[in-house]
């Protein structure tokens, strides 16, 4: 039976959590599917069981100069289009989108392991970052002003040609969706490489965007790992990288991607840091700390790592206890998806044994949890008396695990979370706005909260962190996205000659 092509592509038949074979993913280049070709695949697994979804490509150089040269020749046509033309290609992508929220939010589950609610909230999120993209279209009229007597100055912002946007495992749908939407819009071509975890997020995007009557060329996906992202780092006709990964990697693609003249902006990992004082609201704290540290399964760049609880351990205990029992009755596989991998639940083990080595006390243990049926589980968990110098207190773990620092005063929780290399998230939990402004003015991180354990901000607000959480400047969404992606001309212009003269004359 040949699978039924729909608006979204071959359609993803399935309608729970059982477990539904795919199709192999190859690249985008030019409207044409084609493998890389060196012929090599990378196997995709569903994480909640291990079995194989499909084979996605595993592209080198070669791979990456083909798309890197269709992109190059589909821009002059794009750049032409005027962008109230270009905007119309996503509100169909919007509308195709809402319209299979369903199919899509399952391919997400299934390839990254996150429970289908998440997942929906995931392709919710990334068709209010396409609307963004659509609002660009209006915001991004350029200013002008008469600057002297018959003398005109304006400022456009051009689009800067071929474009990359390097996506992580986390996020397979919303993080390639936090730069298409500002890259397309401002007139780029863009060349996108997929998690090799997780390419079906894009692999979606890719028929949809066709299927909204996208330009074969405008928008290529390019599949495999560090060769490839090495390659797109290289390469001396993309002009701009949007890179969203680890801190890591993120430096190494900052650092590879400047030395060949390219706009940069490269967002790291984290360690975010939640403040606990006695006044916050019980009820309140103790549910969003809990969603926070295990949403996702702690698989999110925002999600809280380090729980700075401010007091005496009278004041703290109750919270404490309270947050310990709503993480184990967290019910894995209903209310907590696994983690991405086996390597994943190693890492993890590691941090907790080393914490447990020195001193720590797991006072949840999600080690040797796990659903019947394979994949990679490991259950919620809560480590007290972590100290700040414990890879477990510093350390990004990313994985369903909440660190308690317990300290006596809110400048000593402010003094640790400061210390941190990370600076992505932090958010304080307290009933008083003075207490709450106080901690925010003093926070080293990008993006903070007030009784929020995931301070996203939503759109049209931008994202993105500070320290070692970003390197380069500005933000990947919102308006600053699309500043990214443009560069800004400047035309002085004068018809003819004036009576008054001035320097300008
Ligand atoms: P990762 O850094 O391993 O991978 C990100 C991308 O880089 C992938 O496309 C991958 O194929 C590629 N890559 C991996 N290793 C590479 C190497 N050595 N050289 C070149 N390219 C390489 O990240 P991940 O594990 O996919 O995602 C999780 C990480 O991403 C976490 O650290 C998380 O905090 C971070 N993240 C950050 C944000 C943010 O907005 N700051 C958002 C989501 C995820």
């Amino acid at each position: 039976m040949t699978t039924p092509i729909s608006q979204t592509g071959p359609i993803f038949e399935a309608k729970s959590y059982e477990f539904q074979a795919y199709r192999d993913c190859p690249n985008w280049i030019g409207g044409e599917w084609v493998p890389a070709q060196s012929g090599k695949t990378v196997v995709v697994d569903n994480p909640r069981n291990g079995q194989t979804i499909g084979h996605v490509a595993d592209s080198d150089k070669g791979d990456v100069d083909a798309a890197v040269a269709s992109a190059k020749a589909a821009f002059p046509a794009w750049r032409a289009t005027p962008m109230k033309e270009r905007v119309q290609i996503l509100f169909r992508l919007k509308a195709i989108m809402e319209a299979n929220i369903d199919e899509l939010s399952w391919l997400l589950s299934h390839e990254n392991g996150k429970l289908f609610g998440e997942s929906k909230a995931e392709v919710e999120k990334g068709i209010e970052c396409i609307e963004m993209g659509i609002a660009c279209s209006n915001m991004g009229a350029g200013e002008q002003m008469d600057v002297s007597r018959g003398v005109n100055c304006k400022v456009t912002h051009e689009p800067l040609g071929v474009i990359a946007c390097i996506a992580p495992f986390n996020f397979p749908t919303m993080v390639p969706l936090w730069m298409l939407p500002q890259a397309l819009v401002a007139g780029n071509t863009v060349v996108i490489k997929p998690s090799e975890k997780v390419p079906y997020g894009s692999y979606k995007l890719a028929w949809m965007l066709k299927a909204a009557g996208l330009p074969d060329g405008v928008f290529n996906m390019v599949n495999g790992a560090k060769a490839t992202v090495e390659a797109i780092a290289d390469h001396p006709d993309i002009k701009a990288i949007g890179f969203v990964g680890s801190t890591k990697v993120a430096h190494l693609v900052y650092q590879r991607g400047a030395a060949t003249g390219k706009k940069v902006l490269a967002l790291g990992g984290a360690k975010n840091h939640l403040v606990l004082v006695p006044d916050a609201d019980f009820e309140l704290a103790t549910s969003n700390i809990p969603a926070s540290a295990f949403g996702c399964a702690g698989q999110r760049c925002m999600a809280a790592s380090v729980l700075l609880a401010v007091g005496t351990d009278a004041e703290i205990d109750p919270f404490v206890a309270r947050i310990a029992e709503i993480a184990a009755g967290v019910r894995l596989g209903e209310e907590m998806g696994p983690v991405i991998d086996q390597a994943a639940i190693a890492r993890i083990e590691r941090y907790l044994a080393d914490a447990e080595s020195r001193g720590a006390k797991i006072i949840v243990d999600g080690r040797g949890k796990s659903v019947p049926g394979g994949g990679n589980w490991i259950g919620t968990t809560v480590i007290d008396r972590v100290t700040p110098d414990m890879p477990a207190g510093c350390e990004e773990i990313f994985g369903p695990v909440l660190s308690i620092i317990r300290v006596k005063t809110l400048d000593e929780a402010i003094a640790i979370e400061n210390a941190n290399e990370y600076g992505n998230a932090a958010a304080i939990f307290t009933s008083n706005g003075g207490v709450a402004q106080y901690a925010i003015d003093r926070f080293e991180a990008g993006m903070c909260g007030v009784n929020i354990g995931v301070p996203v901000p939503r759109e049209p607000f931008a994202f993105g962190g500070w320290n070692k959480s970003k390197f380069g400047d500005g933000d990947l969404t919102g308006f600053d996205g699309f500043r990214f992606f443009t560069r800004p001309r400047k035309v002085t212009a004068k018809w003819a000659k004036q009576a008054d003269q001035t320097w300008m004359g």
